[in-house]
This record gives C-alpha cells, structure tokens and sequence, in this order.
C-alpha cells in the first residue's frame, strides 16, 4: 500500500515511514515504549494493519508530529473492537479521526487534511471509455491498496457489456488486504464490502446496473414497516446510501451501489424486494 501511495504521488508528501513489529503482546501496559524516535511534523497520520493495543500509539504520534488529522482504516473485523476505538478516539479528541471500513470505503468527510488525500485515494471513481470495447479507464479515485489501478488497467479491451462482471473476477484477483471473516458492524465480511466498491465505480460510469436488488412500490410498507432492509444492508451500514426511504417511508435501492448480497431480500418481512436484471439506471 505504501509503495501504490507513493507511486502515485504521494512520495514528496510522505515525512516519515515506520513499521511497527507484528509480535506484540496482545494487552500493551504502556504503548509509549513504541514510539518511534523520528518524529517530524506533520498533518496527517495514516495508520495501516495494527491490530489491538498498539493503535493506542496512533494519537500519540499525531499529538508529537503536530497532526490534526489520522486515517485508522480497518480491514479486519478484530483489528480495533468498538471499545478499544473509543478510547482511541477519546484519547486526542482535539484530532479528527476516521476509520473507514474497509480503507476503500473512505469518502471526504469536511476536514482539509483527510479530503485532500481523499482526492486521489479511497471509494473508488473511474471513467471508462470506448464504445463497443473498453478503450481506456482513467481512475479518478483509486483504492489505497492499488486495487482499482489494477482493475482499470486489466479490463482494458474488455466489451463494454461485460466490463461489470469482469470488474467482480478482476477484483477477486488482486490481493485484497480486507478481511474475508465475518464483520458484525457491517453485517458482511469487509472483502465483500470492499468488491462492491470496486464494481460501483465501474457501473456508476457506465450509468448502469446489469443486476441490482429492487423495491416493488406496490409491495412496500413504508412508514407502516420497520425498514429492516435499510438497517441490515451491509453498504447503509458501512456508509453508503444504497436504500433510501422516499417520501412515504418507501425504500428505494441504488442499483449501482446495490452489492447483490441478497441480505435485504431475506429481512424484508413483506417480501418486497427481489433481483431484477437491467440494464437498470438510477
Ligand atoms: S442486496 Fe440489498 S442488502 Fe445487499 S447490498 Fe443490495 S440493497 Fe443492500
Ligand atoms: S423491509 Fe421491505 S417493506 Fe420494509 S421498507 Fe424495506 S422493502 Fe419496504
């Protein structure tokens, strides 16, 4: 990740790199004892893969380096328990943090430091170009990890109609970091969270779903139902707006954010959502 980030310009921006060793008790008495000696200054702290105590350090060297802002992205439903979270997040309060989840989940949040590196990096946005067959993907937004790069330059070539599929089979070749256990927060595992993105920034540029999940009006409840499609869909809860409700209380889904995970149709107690096939547009 580092290596993408710094190829892709992020190399002059970059003061200081460290690595914190992987056999750490799982408990850390005093987490100062691994602060790094070379702290210079600077704005933002991106702290990728610790797992445990250890991301108690994360504050403090924002604290020491004078930054105001920290990206904590989690890619593993046991790497900071809600707990543990808030004492990170309680810890420096005067310092915004965000914990996107998975990374390529991050979208600009109001804070000069996190939404410019947000530019380049995090939910993925592309173009695609070319008519019949896929010219060109310029990525306007890649994921961190160099994912999306990789998509973009794979499925060149690739016809137009089948770019979302292959999208789906590109992603599942590249070393995704996201975790494939179960995430309760989300309700899915985080590399599904992550794959959905990927193939949203494709559809989203071909205007687009060939597949999505989708309300039936007539069959929706609205305000007389408890919405339980919009409080179990892994993408509201991870902070995309894939159901919404309209005026009526109806839900509504984003075919092109829609991950086909199929958890919405199972909670739906009025049976009214089923998979439709496109093309469909939003
Ligand atoms: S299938 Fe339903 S629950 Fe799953 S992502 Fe789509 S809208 Fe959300
Ligand atoms: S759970 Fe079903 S009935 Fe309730 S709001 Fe969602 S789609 Fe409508």
């Amino acid at each position: 990740m580092v290596n993408h980030l710094a190829d892709q310009g992020l190399a002059q921006s970059m003061v200081a790199l460290e690595e914190i060793p992987e056999d750490l008790p799982e408990f850390i008495d005093d987490v100062e004892e691994y602060l790094p000696s070379h702290l210079p200054e600077s704005d933002l702290v991106l702290a990728v893969g610790l797992s445990g105590d250890i991301n108690l350090l994360v504050p403090l060297i924002a604290k020491k380096t004078g930054a105001k802002s920290v990206i904590i992205p989690i890619h593993d439903p046991a790497q900071l328990p809600p707990g543990l979270l808030r004492e990170v997040e309680e810890s420096a309060p005067e310092i915004r943090m965000v914990f996107p989840r998975p990374f390529c989940t991050l979208l600009p949040v109001g804070d000069e430091f996190i939404d410019e590196f947000v530019q380049k990096f995090g939910k993925p946005e592309v173009e695609v170009q070319g008519d019949s067959y896929i010219k060109k993907i310029t990525v306007k937004r890649g994921a961190p990890c160099g994912c999306t790069d990789y998509i973009a330059q794979e499925l060149e070539g690739f016809p137009l109609e089948e770019a979302e599929l292959e999208a789906g089979n590109k992603f599942h070749n590249y070393p995704c970091l996201a975790s494939m256990k179960d995430d309760h927060i989300s309700g899915d595992t985080l590399m599904h969270i992550a794959g959905y993105q990927a193939k949203e920034a494709i559809k989203r540029s071909l205007g687009y779903a060939s597949k999505s999940a989708m309300v039936d009006p007539d069959d929706c409840e609205g305000d007389e139902c408890e919405h339980a499609c919009l409080e179990h869909c892994p993408q509201v809860r991870s902070g995309i707006a894939t159901i919404i409700l309209d005026d009526d209380g109806k839900a509504v889904i984003d075919p092109a954010s829609c991950g086909l995970c199929e958890i919405c149709i199972q909670e739906c107690p009025y049976g009214a959502i089923e998979i439709m096939e496109g093309p469909l547009k939003w």
